[in-house]
């Protein structure tokens, strides 16, 4: 396979991290400074007795219940009950690997019952090498736990969480079957000590003794059993087997619905009106290079969708136990081995550029079909109700199906047209609307991590600021923020103008930049019209007006904040990293009022808890008009197909169900499973959407 291009042409900066220098420098004065402090917190049987006295109510049932130490299969008592069709995590599909929940965590980690040296429990069952499997049955007295609310300092090793997990709850370490990353945040409150990561664990013990450390991690509700981790596959019934099944679209909603199809079996065609990685590069930088967009490969759409010149920020509002295996997946293809518990997990476009082929190769292993440059026309259907869709009519011809997976992201706005005018229900909803702000990425680290050693070690900083509607005033919120990132147009259609941002890896540019964002509802824009495209005819006009405004080549209209919220046009040349650069505008006059007022409002709010974010440095550029998508087509909550149509599945963020990239796929997933299974309590694992953006 060839490598994808290089992005060089986009991403101008090439300005080494940290140097190691530096970093190792930052380490041995933050060591020295914490020396005996860390270990000091902790006796020879865990913590000081006081330390658990304000971490709320005991939680009295499951302490009965994980106390009383149970075999693997036995934890399945603190879980709802197992949906039947789901199976243990990457297990085959012989019916004996068919576990619950609770046997899954007994099966999937547990050793045997010997004590032993600590195990790390990264691999999958599935994936062990034969001497590597471990030799369980389903009454192997283990159960995984997850201790949260263990502290590392900045310089510590992981490997450190072992000893001290095992010092809270009082146990030795051979008693410790095996051993897990579950969770890593950085607490950047500087406290004595400095800053720290918070972290979570899951530890495999045996069915043993449990210690009073054991006993009163349980009652402080920092012990728990570990969450159940979901599984790709499904049991899929005989008529449901090898189904011919068309994904349009192959942003991270079609890709994972394609993998969950093609693991159990289905025969998947994954259509995309964009190019294929290696193409579309060269695409996007000839439009940065000649300011004409290409309406079908752009840094909208081509392989990988929105998402592949996204940030890659992967951490969501979703809770779903697919979030584990979905991660994992792209741990398999390169991503970095932190990304399951990296509380801010983030890729990189660089690196989503040489995990998506690495994707595609194993979809491909499975039998899946990539048809590039093939867009959508028309379903082809048989009448009803509800309607069977036996076709889809693309670009290159029609394509036959036994069902078809909607993936289309937020800015198909002509498809959305067209699966209208054939009877596909769409609903106006509530959507972000904002713009970019940009500061200089040292003013951001400082303003959050000081001058000090920290700052070294912990590279660019993020920030996530809320400002809450109240007396009648709308809220606001900092959304997507790329730290060392840039400004990109994330742009597929001539004379509209529409901002977003990404960054690489190493947050290398010397730029920080957020969407701050207001929602607005369908009857902030009823204005726009009474149908469901009325949101979509908002965004466009805002859209036109910002591009107009910028000159009408893709330069964009910027104010710096001060300006912004003193009702000025700036003056002199604005300095941003934004790819067709920044002229003077009025954006406190081209945003509608209500969004003026909310990012005002805002603005002031965010100075206090960020300083200078308000001063002459912060520069607003616009319009941030598709932080999410303004139309829902309308699906049955338990099949998950379109209103009135048999075998239609809406997915992502496009059918108005996700957020951003992690919330898309785990739709695409669970879509793809309820599809297979017909079976909606495959979903049961766990699905929590809270709405809105991830
Ligand atoms: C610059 C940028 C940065 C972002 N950063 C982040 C981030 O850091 N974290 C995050 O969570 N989210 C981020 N997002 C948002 C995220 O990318 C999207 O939420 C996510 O990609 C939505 O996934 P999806 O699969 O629903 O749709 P998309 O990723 O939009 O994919 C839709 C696909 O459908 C194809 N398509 C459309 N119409 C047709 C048709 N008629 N026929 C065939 N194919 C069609 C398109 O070509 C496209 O490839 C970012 C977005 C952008 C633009």
């Amino acid at each position: 396979m060839s490598s994808p291009p290089s992005t060089s042409a986009m991403w101008p900066w090439k300005i080494p991290r940290r140097s190691s220098v530096t970093r190792r420098r930052a380490r041995r004065s933050i060591a020295s400074r914490n020396a005996g402090s860390s270990s000091s917190r902790y006796d020879s049987t865990g913590c000081s007795p006081g330390e658990w006295s304000r971490s709320g109510a005991p939680r009295t049932s499951r302490k009965r219940s994980l106390a009383g130490g149970s075999a693997g299969g036995g934890m399945a008592g603190l879980e709802h009950a197992a949906p039947p069709a789901v199976k243990a995590h990457g297990g085959s599909s012989a019916p004996d690997r068919e576990v619950s929940r609770g046997g899954e965590i007994g099966l999937g980690f547990g050793r045997d019952g010997r004590a032993g040296p600590v195990t790390e429990l990264p691999r999958r069952p599935d994936r062990m090498r034969g001497s590597e499997r471990p030799s369980v049955t389903a009454s192997t007295p283990t159960c995984t736990f997850r201790l949260s609310g263990l502290e590392l300092g900045l310089d510590e090793p992981e490997s450190a969480l072992r000893q001290r997990a095992c010092a809270r709850l009082g146990l030795e370490l051979g008693e410790l079957r095996g051993f897990r990353m579950a969770k890593k945040s950085l607490d950047a409150r500087r406290r004595r000590g400095g800053m720290r990561y918070v972290c979570s664990v899951d530890l495999v013990l045996g069915d043993g003794r449990r210690t009073s450390g054991f006993k009163r991690a349980l009652r402080s509700g920092r012990l728990s059993a570990a969450p159940v981790v979901g599984s790709f596959e499904v049991e899929v019934p005989p008529e449901r087997r090898g189904r011919r099944v068309v994904v349009v679209g192959s942003g991270p909603a079609g890709i994972f619905a394609a993998l969950v199809l093609a693991r159990n079996g289905a025969r998947v065609t994954v259509i995309d009106r964009g190019a294929r990685l290696e193409q579309r590069g060269p695409r996007v930088v000839a439009f940065h290079r000649g300011r004409t967009p290409d309406p079908e490969t752009n840094l909208l759409f081509g392989e990988g969708g929105a998402g592949t010149y996204s940030d890659g920020k992967l951490y969501s509002r979703v809770d779903d136990a697919l979030e584990v295996p979905i991660l994992e997946e792209l741990v398999a293809c390169g991503a970095p081995a932190s990304l399951p518990y990296d509380a801010r997990a983030h890729i990189g476009t660089d690196r989503l550029h040489r995990i998506l082929p690495e994707l595609r190769a194993r979809l491909v292993a499975l039998g899946t079909e990539f048809l590039w440059e093939t867009r959508l026309e028309a379903l082809v259907t048989l009448a009803g109700p509800p309607r069977v869709v036996r076709a889809v009519r693309t670009t290159h011809g029609e394509l036959p199906c036994d069902d078809v997976v909607l993936a289309t992201g937020h800015s198909a706005r002509d498809t959305w047209a067209r699966l209208a005018e054939q009877g596909v229900v769409f609903e106006a909803k509530p959507f972000q609307l904002g713009v970019r702000i940009e500061h200089p990425q040292e003013l951001v680290t400082r303003g959050r991590f000081g001058h000090g050693d920290e700052a070294a070690l912990l590279g660019p900083a993020a920030y996530n600021l809320v400002c809450r509607a109240g007396s009648g005033e709308p809220g606001a919120f900092s959304f997507c923020m790329c730290p060392g990132g840039k400004i990109v147009a994330s742009v597929n259609e001539a004379g509209l103008l529409c901002t977003n941002g990404m960054s690489n890896s190493t947050h290398s540019s010397p730029w920080a930049n957020a969407a701050i964002v207001t929602t607005f509802g369908p009857d902030d824009y009823a204005a726009y019209g009474a149908g469901p495209f009325a949101g979509v005819a908002f965004q466009r006009s805002l859209e036109r007006a910002f591009f107009e405004a910028g000159g009408g080549d893709y330069t964009a209209p910027a104010q710096r904040v001060p300006d912004f919220l003193a009702g000025r046009e700036s003056a002199g040349s604005l300095a941003t990293s934004y790819t067709f650069g920044a002229r003077p505008g009025r954006i406190d006059l081209l945003l509608p009022e209500r969004g003026r007022r909310a990012l005002a409002r805002a603005l002031v709010r965010f100075d206090d808890m960020l300083a200078g974010f308000a001063g002459p440095e912060g520069l607003l550029v616009g319009v941030e008009a598709r932080s999410s998508g303004p139309v829902r087509m309308t699906r049955d909550r338990v099949t998950r197909t379109a209103a009135g149509f048999e075998n239609l599945y809406p997915v992502g963020e496009g059918a108005g169900y996700a957020g951003g990239i992690m919330s898309a796929a785990v739709d695409g997933a669970r879509s793809a499973q309820v599809l297979l299974t017909t079976d909606s309590r495959v979903c049961d694992s766990g699905v929590r959407p809270r709405g809105g953006l991830d």
